[in-house]
C-alpha cells in the first residue's frame, strides 16, 4: 500500500473520456495535466476523430449529471425514440427502444461534447491541457513520458506521479503497463469497415427525413445507419465486409457504388448528393475489439476507455461505457483517499467484466440490426418482451432497455439477457402472434429463473 498523497495527475488523451476525467478530478481537487496528440480542436478545424455523431445513453448522462454539464449538454440533444427501418422498396417503419416516454437515446456531435468538456475542465483552473503532444513512451522506472510535439517533430520529456491512459484504443499507456506486466492484449478485428456520408438538410433548411430516430437499412450481411445532427443534416454511415461480394473491396468504381445503392439503398439515393466524393474521399474505418489485461500498473496507471476496452460501435455504447469508467474511478478514490494502487485496482476490478459483456453484445446487436430486425420472429420476441416487462417489472427488462436505460452493471444485463433469450425462445415456439402467448407459463419461467432485478 501507497500513502503518498497525490495532488497532481497526468493523462494522455484529451478525447471524450480523457477530458470529462478530466473535469471530474479537478473536481475533486486534483491537479491534472493532459497531454494530447491533436490540435486543439476549440481553434482548430479539425475533424473530432472517427465518427461525426454518437448515440448518448442513461450510462453516459449519469456521469455528466455528476459533473454538473448536463444542462450544458441538453441544448447538444436530438432526441431518439426508436429505430427507423427502412426496407428495400421504400416502406419505413418505426420501432421504438423503449415502452416508457423517457426511454430514449440522444445524437450528439462527438466534437461539440469533446469541447464542452474541455472547456469545463479548463474552467476549474486545474485542469492544463498540452496539445500536439503525442506520448511516444512511458517508462515506469523513471516515471517519465516521452513526447513528440505533432507539428514540428521535436521531443520532450515530463515526468508524473500517476497517469491515466485515455488514449483510446491504439495507446500508448497500455503498451507501456503490458511491456511491465504479464498480460494479454488481444485485437479481434471484425473485418468489417464503416463509410460515413451525410445527408445535408434540405432546400429549405429542414431535416429529410424524420429527425426523431435512429435510420437503419438492414440488409442482412451489411448496412447503412443515420444519426441526426443539430444543423438538420444526418451523418450515415455504411457498415460492410472487408472484402467478399458485397465488400469495401469489391466495390470499388462509381458504376459499382452506384447499382450498389441503386439495388440495396434506392430511397437513400436522392438524399445522399455527394455519395461518390464521400464514399471516394472519405476514410474507411476499420472496426475492432479491444480485450486486454492488466488495466493497471502498481499505484502508477490506469486505463480508462478504448485504451482499456474499444469495442465494436453497433450497441452505441463505447463513449457511455468510457464515462462510466471515470466515475468508477472517482469512487474508488472517494472510498480508497489515498491508497492509489487500492484506488486503480479496485476501479480495473470493477470495470473489467462489464468491459468485456458490453462487447460481447456490441458484436451481437451488429447482426441484430443488419440482419434480426425485419425477421417475423424477432419482432414477435420484442413485443414479448415488452408485454412481459409490463407484467412482471421486477423480474424481466428487455436487454436492450437494461443495457440503453438502466445502470444495472453490463456483465449483470449480459447475464439476465441470456437467460431471458431462452424464456423467450420456449414461448414463442410454434406460435406466430403475442396473443397466442401462454401467459400463464410466461409468469412461471419468468419467476423460476429470473430473480427480482435491482435497477
Ligand atoms: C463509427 C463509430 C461510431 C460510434 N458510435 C458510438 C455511439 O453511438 N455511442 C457511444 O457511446 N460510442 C460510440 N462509439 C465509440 C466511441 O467513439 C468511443 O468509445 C469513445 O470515443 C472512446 O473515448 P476515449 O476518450 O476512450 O477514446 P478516443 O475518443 O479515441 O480519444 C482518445 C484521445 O487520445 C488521443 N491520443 C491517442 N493516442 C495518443 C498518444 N499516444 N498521445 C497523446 N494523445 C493520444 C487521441 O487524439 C484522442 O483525442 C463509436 C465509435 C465508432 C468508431
Amino acid at each position: 500500500m501507497n500513502n503518498n498523497i497525490t495532488p497532481s495527475i497526468t493523462l494522455v488523451g484529451g478525447g471524450l473520456v480523457g477530458s470529462l476525467s478530466a473535469l471530474l478530478l479537478a473536481q475533486r481537487g486534483f491537479q491534472v495535466d493532459v497531454y494530447e496528440r491533436r490540435a486543439d480542436m476549440r481553434l482548430a478545424d479539425i475533424s473530432a476523430g472517427r465518427s461525426i455523431n454518437l448515440a448518448l445513453a442513461n450510462r453516459g448522462i449519469f456521469p455528466l449529471q455528476q459533473a454538473g454539464l448536463m444542462e450544458q449538454v441538453k441544448p447538444l440533444l436530438t432526441e431518439m425514440k426508436g429505430r427507423m427501418i427502412h426496407d428495400t422498396n421504400g416502406d419505413c417503419h418505426l420501432h421504438p427502444y423503449g415502452q416508457k416516454a423517457h426511454e430514449v437515446i440522444y445524437s450528439v456531435s462527438r466534437g461539440d461534447l469533446n469541447k464542452l468538456c474541455l472547456d469545463a475542465a479548463e474552467a476549474t483552473g486545474k485542469v492544463r491541457f498540452f496539445f500536439n503532444q503525442r506520448c511516444t513512451k512511458v517508462d515506469f522506472a523513471t516515471n517519465t513520458i516521452e513526447l513528440e510535439h505533432s507539428e514540428t517533430g521535436s521531443i520532450s520529456e515530463t515526468t508524473f506521479t500517476r497517469i491515466l491512459g485515455t488514449d483510446g484504443s491504439a495507446s500508448a499507456v497500455r503498451e507501456a503497463i503490458h511491456q511491465n506486466t504479464s498480460n494479454y492484449h488481444k485485437i479481434e478485428p471484425l473485418g468489417h469497415s464503416y463509410k460515413e456520408l451525410t445527408i445535408p438538410p434540405s432546400t429549405n433548411g429542414d431535416f429529410q427525413m424524420e429527425p426523431y430516430a435512429l435510420h437503419i437499412w438492414p440488409r442482412g450481411g451489411f448496412m447503412v445507419i443515420a444519426l441526426p445532427n443539430r444543423d438538420k443534416s444526418f451523418t450515415v454511415t455504411l457498415f460492410m465486409p472487408n472484402t467478399g461480394p458485397v465488400s469495401f473491396e469489391s466495390i470499388d468504381s462509381e458504376s459499382k457504388v452506384k447499382s450498389f445503392f441503386e439495388k440495396e439503398f434506392p430511397d437513400a439515393i436522392p438524399l445522399l448528393p455527394n455519395l461518390m466524393e464521400e464514399f471516394f474521399q472519405n476514410p474507411t474505418g476499420h472496426l475492432a475489439t479491444v480485450r486486454c489485461s492488466p488495466w493497471h500498473y502498481k499505484d502508477r496507471a490506469l486505463l480508462l476507455g478504448d485504451a482499456a476496452h474499444a469495442i465494436v460501435p453497433f450497441h452505441g455504447q463505447g463513449m457511455n461505457c468510457g464515462f462510466e469508467d471515470a466515475w468508477e474511478l472517482i469512487e474508488q478514490i472517494d472510498k480508497h483517499e489515498n491508497d492509489w494502487e487500492a484506488i486503480f485496482k479496485d476501479t480495473a476490478e470493477a470495470r473489467f467484466d462489464n468491459g468485456n459483456a458490453i462487447a460481447d453484445m456490441a458484436i451481437e446487436n451488429y447482426i441484430e440490426m443488419r440482419d434480426s430486425v425485419n425477421d417475423p420472429v424477432f419482432i414477435l420476441k420484442k413485443s414479448l418482451s415488452f408485454e412481459l416487462e409490463k407484467r412482471f417489472p421486477n423480474h424481466f427488462v428487455p436487454r436492450y432497455s437494461m443495457v440503453m436505460f438502466h445502470r444495472l452493471p453490463y456483465a449483470e444485463a449480459y447475464r439476465r439477457g441470456k437467460i431471458q433469450s431462452i424464456i423467450l425462445d420456449e414461448l414463442v415456439s410454434n406460435i406466430s402472434t403475442l396473443e397466442d402467448v401462454d401467459m400463464s407459463l410466461a409468469e412461471t419461467l419468468v419467476k423460476a429463473k429470473l430473480n427480482p432485478i435491482a435497477l
